[in-house]
């Protein structure tokens, strides 16, 4: 597909363009924030899995272009598997979620201190093997839930994208004991097609004399087992396992749409007028060329002739 065509079709891609957003998930944060007000006032924030950097750049904009007091003294790290082209005010990470080390070195960069706030959009590489693929997001939000509950302070917002499948709300019911408040909400820059939604979890009450600790040779399951002793275990994907008291736990959190009714509807298509059609003819570059494509090698081979012979 044309650059021009998906400039035509989707109008958040094409809007993320104009307004120097690396990708058109900046509307996602920014249309939950709308609801949520979750980005007022914040001193130290951890973005994860958050290459290419449009929520950095949703969060350096909020915490430094329009903050009106004192600056000095905000942090945000970004951490991606994936290497990252500068930020301004955003150090960038290149590491894994799942592992401890990255941990420390965000403290480390914090001056251990902790986080208001920890955002994750993560999303593993899908092999279309439908039951792998989910396990896998599920496995990548349990990581990124353990490293939040290491690097937010009390009283903290996290927000991460799920993707709402058979046993989310058991993951709902789990967070309830974490946080004040957890809400799952759908952007409307996020296609109605997709299962993708964000929980959004407000007030973070880690309970009294629970320190949770990375280990890599602790489950998820003893990692929080201080923490949820008693109640339903986190075993997520294993329908094997499930205690008895499995049905009875379960929870549903309250699921609504934000971005008000007057931001455009991603599966919408909409009349342009002439204006905007001759704005739309004239394609935009993107804003960041990614920095290590898939096909990066691909076009490495075909330039030294080299591709037909690797095939
Ligand atoms: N929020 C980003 C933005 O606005 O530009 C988009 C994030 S993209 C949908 C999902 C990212 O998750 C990918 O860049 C991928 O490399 C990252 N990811 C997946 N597994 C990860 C892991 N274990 N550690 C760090 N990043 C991971």
């Amino acid at each position: 597909m044309g650059k021009s065509s998906k400039d035509k079709r989707d109008l958040y891609y094409r809007k993320a363009k104009e307004l120097g957003y690396r990708a058109r998930s900046a509307f996602k944060l920014l249309q939950l924030n709308e609801e949520f007000h979750f980005l007022d006032d914040l001193e130290r924030v951890v973005d994860l899995c958050a290459a290419p950097g449009s929520w950095s750049q949703v969060l350096s904009r909020k915490m430094f272009d329009e903050a009106e007091g004192d600056v000095q003294g905000k942090k945000i790290v970004a951490v991606d598997l994936q290497p990252m082209s500068p930020i301004d005010n955003v150090t960038t990470f290149q590491a894994d979620i799942t592992h401890p080390k990255t941990l420390s070195r965000i403290l480390e960069l914090f001056g251990n201190e902790k986080a208001d706030f920890v955002c994750s959009d993560g999303a593993p590489d899908v092999t279309g093997l439908h039951d792998l693929d989910e396990y896998v997001q599920q496995q990548l939000i349990m990581s990124a839930l353990q490293l939040t509950t290491c690097v937010l302070k009390p009283h903290g917002n996290f927000v991460a994208k799920i993707f709402r499948g058979r046993d989310i709300d058991m993951l709902y019911s789990q967070l309830g004991y974490l946080f004040k408040s957890v809400v799952c909400a759908k952007p409307r820059s996020s296609r109605g097609t997709s299962l993708e939604a964000f929980i959004v979890c407000l007030d973070y009450q880690p309970p009294a004399n629970w320190s949770p600790k990375l280990d890599n040779n602790v489950s998820v399951e003893e990692f929080f087992h201080d923490c949820f002793v008693g109640i339903n275990k986190l075993s997520l994907g294993d329908d094997s396992q499930l205690p008895e008291w499995h049905e009875s736990v379960r929870t549903v959190a309250p699921f609504i749409s934000c971005g008000g009714l007057d931001s455009f509807d991603s599966d919408a298509t909409y009349h342009l007028d002439e204006g905007d059609m001759a704005k739309i003819e004239k394609s935009l570059d993107p804003v960041q060329s990614p920095t290590n494509p898939p096909y990066k090698r691909a076009l490495e081979l075909k330039r030294s002739g080299k591709l037909s012979s690797c095939v």
